[in-house]
């Protein structure tokens, strides 16, 4: 086997104080991709070590200055979508298209970053007394811990760092374990775009390291975006430390709701998307299908025809349409949903759980497949099944009678507040979803799925608290001063 890949500190690689390794599997045919040092504590206090060192110099360097580097990071990606994307694909499984999309909203959300250097920042506001000036100014914060989710293992890391990093932090980055390889490309963009040493830090591995970071004395502010298991309970252990703060971004129980006035076309492929995509596994992909029972019948027949169909194969191949789930315990995971589903009692309507061995293409057998499993339950029964993210393509059909008052009361029966979409061609319907659904994204006519850098991402309710995404992860990353200067020469 090759070498084992290392960390990154203090602009070095290195293989830091822990004996174990690990390695990063193809989740479609399970071919060992590397092997990676599993960091330790004692790595990540390093790593934090050597951001804290590098901060002074960083910090004094002007925004436009900063995001240099980021520019030629923003070429290197651009210019190697299909390299990196099939990295992405290889690593966690997503189908190519996918892939690509990850390496391009990277690409985005660094040229945001780096272009917003060049605009105002901060306030100036008005004063009551005419001689003085006021101001709000931003500060960087210091060290700030990143901690990613392997489902968008390219986008993601960036959406946490290029704002963070242009801002004048420095940034110490604890990469999901079931994507280090996609990690290292992005360590290997920051060495080769020249950052000073320290103002980048990656400590590969697990949980643990993730915790000692947020642990950390020296780390102001915490980035996270994956489970709300893991969230909340970050969330609860830097909510009790003044002066230090999190941003994390959780999952959710997303429903697609398809009104009585909807165009079918865009209902089933809303629907579909929404709930297939990515296998099932986006932050924001859709579990719950509310639909009018006017147009019921006609939904259900086109959704599960496609359902029964949909391509589930090789991800490298262009026209999959879902590739496998990450790993063998998420598999197990979700077939452990899908069983409790038929134990709560709801009718199953699609059961591709288990695909038929003429399903999975030579040479995968290894691969961790599932298709979709799609069910009819009523909307006010309280089952698990129905209420907690199983994160895989296990979608409800949720019927329901009324007005869209009832449709959005069933949208909101859930802790969860991340993602949802409407189907319909009544701004009434439309305009009340967008008011009354408990949500941080919202879709029209759309599926429930897709982000764009310069519009706010991330939740309410359980889902999330201070976005550490796109553009509103300023607030996460920098203090505000309400600066007053006297320009008189009067006493005041
Ligand atoms: P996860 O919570 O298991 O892991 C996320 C990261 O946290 C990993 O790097 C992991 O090593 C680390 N970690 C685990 N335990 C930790 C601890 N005790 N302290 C500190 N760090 C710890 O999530 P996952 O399985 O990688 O991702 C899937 C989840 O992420 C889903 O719930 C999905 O909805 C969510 N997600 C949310 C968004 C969003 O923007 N809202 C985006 C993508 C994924």
């Amino acid at each position: 086997m090759a070498a084992t890949h290392q960390h990154y500190i203090d602009g070095e690689w290195t293989d830091g104080e822990g004996s174990e390794t690990f390695v990063s599997q193809n989740p479609a045919t399970g071919e060992t991709l590397g092997e990676f040092r599993r960091g330790t504590p004692e790595d990540v206090a390093r790593a934090v070590e050597a951001a804290d060192a590098a901060y002074e110099e960083w910090r004094e360097l002007s925004r436009i200055d900063r995001a240099e580097y980021l520019w030629d990071v923003y070429h290197e990606l651009k210019t190697n979508v299909d390299e990196y994307g099939e990295i992405v694909t290889r690593e966690c499984g997503k189908e190519i298209s996918e892939g690509r999309a990850d390496v391009v909203e990277a690409a985005h959300m660094v040229e945001w970053a780096a272009g917003d250097a060049r605009h105002p920042s901060g306030d100036i506001v008005p004063s009551e007394i005419p001689a003085k000036d006021a101001y709000m100014r931003r500060k960087p914060r210091g060290v700030v811990g990143c901690i990613t989710p392997w489902n968008f293992p390219i986008a993601i890391p960036y959406w946490h760092m290029a704002v963070a990093l242009v801002e004048g932090n420095t940034v110490v980055f604890k990469p999901a374990e079931q994507t280090p390889k996609c990690a290292n490309v992005i360590a290997e963009l920051f060495a080769e775009a020249g950052l000073p040493d320290g103002v980048f830090n990656m400590v590969q591995g697990y949980g643990d390291a993730g915790n000692a970071i947020v642990q950390s004395d020296a780390v102001e502010t915490v980035l996270f975006t994956g489970s709300a298991e893991v969230g909340h309970e970050i969330a609860d252990s830097v909510g009790g430390v003044s002066g230090k703060r999190a941003a994390c971004e959780m999952g959710g129980k997303n429903a697609v709701v398809v009104t009585e006035e909807a165009d079918m076309d865009i209902a089933v492929h809303s629907a579909v998307m929404s709930s297939f995509k990515t296998t099932g596994q986006r932050c924001v992909s859709s579990e719950r299908l509310i639909v009018h029972t006017d147009v019921y019948d006609e939904f259900k027949e086109r959704f599960v025809d496609v359902a029964s169909k949909v391509a589930v194969g090789d991800p490298l191949q262009e026209d999959t349409f879902m590739g496998p789930l990450i790993e063998a315990e998420h598999r197990e995971k979700v077939t452990e949903y899908n069983d409790l589903a038929r134990e709560e009692g709801v009718n199953v309507l699609v059961d591709r759980a288990d695909l038929d061995a003429d399903e999975i293409p030579d040479g995968h057998e290894d691969g961790h497949w599932v298709g979709p499993f799609v069910y009819e339950a009523d909307p006010d029964a309280d089952l698990r099944c129905t209420h907690e993210e199983v994160f895989g393509p296990h979608v409800a059909l949720l019927e329901y009678d009324g007005d869209i008052e009832r449709a959005v009361d069933i949208q909101n029966d859930t802790p969860y507040g991340l993602a949802g979409a409407i189907v319909s061609e009544d701004y009434r319907q439309i305009n009340y979803y967008r008011d009354h659904a408990e949500l941080g994204l919202a879709y029209g006519n759309l599926p429930c799925i897709g982000a764009e850098v310069q519009l706010p991402f991330g939740g309410v309710k359980r889902s999330g608290n201070g976005y550490p995404s796109a553009r509103e992860i300023i607030e996460a990353v920098t203090d505000r001063t309400a600066w007053t200067l006297n320009n008189s020469k009067d006493i005041q």
